[in-house]
């Protein structure tokens, strides 16, 4: 059990890979805050951990409103009057040309990864800077923390932009024992990745399994999705991790998609 004791907070985990990483995290023996903007989706899951054995709380959370954010960081830490890792996870993606995109769509996009990984981060640091006990800043970038393609400008940036507040962390946060780190999948099989599959088949005039095997897997070593387990087996890693020698740094878990 390498999280025993730890009390986290998930974002976006009422599906995907936020519950993945939810239900590893409660595995290795984490309380965790299940939250999600689907109230009912996080009580599931919660619900689901607590029956294997584990400990946790569901609760509804939207990122993007700070209301919202700091009533759930709030919850989860008087829960047990602390805060060790937060996992800002929750994310959407929209498929769209850029000369065609709205701008509302823009915004809505960088609302959840961006100002939602902000107001986590400023409820959480507050907690942990207060407590004096450190703590871990997880944010959940993407191989397009890295690189672009195209359809996805809105998403990019977004990521690009969490992969600058995990950096930012890293440095204010040191002082206060707080380490920051950033998860780069590749593509993975859950809901946000199969319904821009038909989306991408449209805009590209291509077919869907064209989509998969010429855009999203091409450009892997072996043509392999990466899995919600590898995804999950990695934030373990990192909120587990005994120092704060690995901080500010961005871990990419693509079968070899984007090579560093
Ligand atoms: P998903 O759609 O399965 O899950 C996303 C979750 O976020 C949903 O439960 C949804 O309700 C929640 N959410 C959406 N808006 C929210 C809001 N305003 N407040 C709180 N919760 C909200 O997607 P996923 O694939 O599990 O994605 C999780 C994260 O992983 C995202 O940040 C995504 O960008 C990132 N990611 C996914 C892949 C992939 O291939 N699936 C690859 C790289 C990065």
């Amino acid at each position: 059990m390498r999280l025993q004791q730890h009390v986290a907070l998930v974002t976006g985990a009422g599906g995907g890979i936020g519950r993945a990483i939810s239900e590893a995290f409660a595995r290795e023996g984490a309380f965790v805050g299940v939250t999600d903007l689907d109230g009912d989706a996080a009580e599931e899951v919660s619900e689901a951990i607590r029956n294997h054995g584990g400990a946790a709380l569901g609760l509804g959370m939207d990122v993007t409103d700070e209301a919202s954010v700091e009533s759930a960081v709030e919850r989860v830490h008087r829960e047990r009057g602390r805060l060790d890792c937060v996992m800002a996870n929750a994310g959407i993606q929209h498929i769209d040309p850029l000369e065609q995109l709205d701008f509302a769509d823009w915004r809505k996009v960088l609302a959840v990864h961006l100002d939602g990984a902000f107001l986590v981060t400023r409820a959480a640091l507050q907690r942990m800077y207060a407590d004096g006990r450190g703590g871990v800043m997880l944010y959940m970038g993407s191989v397009h923390s890295k690189e672009a393609s195209p359809l996805k400008a809105p998403y990019v940036s977004a990521k690009h932009g969490v992969a600058g507040l995990c950096r930012a962390v890293a440095k204010e946060g040191a002082a206060h024992g707080v380490r920051s780190n950033l998860i780069c999948p590749g593509f993975v099989r859950t809901p946000l990745v199969e319904q821009q599959i038909p989306q991408q088949a449209q805009e590209l005039g291509i077919s869907e399994e064209e989509v998969v095997r010429n855009v999203m897997l091409r450009n892997t070593v072996d043509q392999e999705f990466t899995t919600l387990e590898d995804v999950a087996e990695l934030a373990v890693g990192l909120a587990a991790f005994p120092s704060n020698a690995l901080t500010g740094q961005s871990v990419v878990v693509s079968h070899g998609w984007h090579m560093q």
